[in-house]
């Protein structure tokens, strides 16, 4: 059965239609590459899944229920969480205090302090460190580790690796591998289309709100995606 279902979704800031009628599905388990130019409606689509974004139309099923209308925090109580771009970590609370306020409010499951200290070894001696003090990837460990305490089923991963150095995107990505051979349903959007290849089992490409091309990653290219990011590869190419 699908974990998750979003049919004919369109989503809207004022008058502007951010994400226009997308439609996909995904199996358990799957890890799924969101890719696309600045402002394709890739961060939209993934708050309207995690509730943090009211759609105009369509629906969103999870794990056989409607949960279009279902408020933020419900959602995550089903087991859908989002790492938000930017990360918005309690800047004045401690990593510790940071995780322990998700592990409060989400599932139960084997995610928990010690787990999420396993995966992100580099939070153990900040614990007690204010989250605002930290350096950008430890942030985003902490915003990682935030939302695995909640136990999530459907893990929403929303530009991980910005704003980060190398070495740091490289450690994230190393302690999120562990995660993405478990079994946890993953959406990430990813800017490096090399790694949002190697990552994902598939791949959506978004241009302008829509669907520019969909696919299994093992069979795009980087050609062929880097057409659809700049609308080289529409349908309508062939029209007269
Ligand atoms: P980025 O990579 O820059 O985050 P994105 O693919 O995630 O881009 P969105 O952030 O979803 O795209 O933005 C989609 C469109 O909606 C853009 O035109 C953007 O300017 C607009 N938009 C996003 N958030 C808001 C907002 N809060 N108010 C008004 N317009 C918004």
């Amino acid at each position: 059965m699908n974990i998750l279902s979003v049919e004919n979704l369109e989503c809207r800031h004022g008058l502007l239609v951010a994400v226009r009628g997308i439609s996909f599905t995904m199996a358990e388990g799957e890890i799924l590459a969101l890719v696309g130019a600045n402002g394709a409606g890739k961060t939209t689509l993934l708050r309207s899944i995690a509730g943090a974004h009211n759609p105009a139309s369509g629906r969103v099923t999870f794990d056989g229920q409607d949960v279009t209308k279902l408020r933020a925090y419900k959602r995550v109580a089903r087991g859908i969480a989002l790492v938000p771009e930017g990360r918005r970590l309690f800047a004045d609370m401690t990593v510790e205090e940071n995780l322990r306020v998700a592990g409060a409010h989400g599932r139960k499951g084997t995610w928990d302090l010690p787990a999420v200290l396993d995966a992100f070894p580099q939070l153990k001696p900040k614990l007690k460190a204010r989250s605002g003090d930290l350096s950008g990837g430890q942030q985003q460990a902490t915003a990682i580790g935030r939302a695995l305490m909640t136990n999530p089923r459907l893990l929403l991963l929303d530009e991980v690796s910005l704003g980060l150095s190398p070495l740091a995107v490289d450690q994230v990505y190393e302690s999120l591998n562990g995660l993405m051979n478990s079994g946890t349903t993953i959406i990430i959007v990813e800017q490096d289309l090399r790694r949002a290849i190697a990552v994902s089992s598939r791949i959506i490409c978004m241009l302008e709100g829509a669907i520019a091309l969909e696919g299994a990653s093992a069979a795009l290219d980087r050609e062929v995606i880097t057409a659809a990011y700049f609308g080289l590869h529409r349908q309508t190419d062939t029209a007269p």
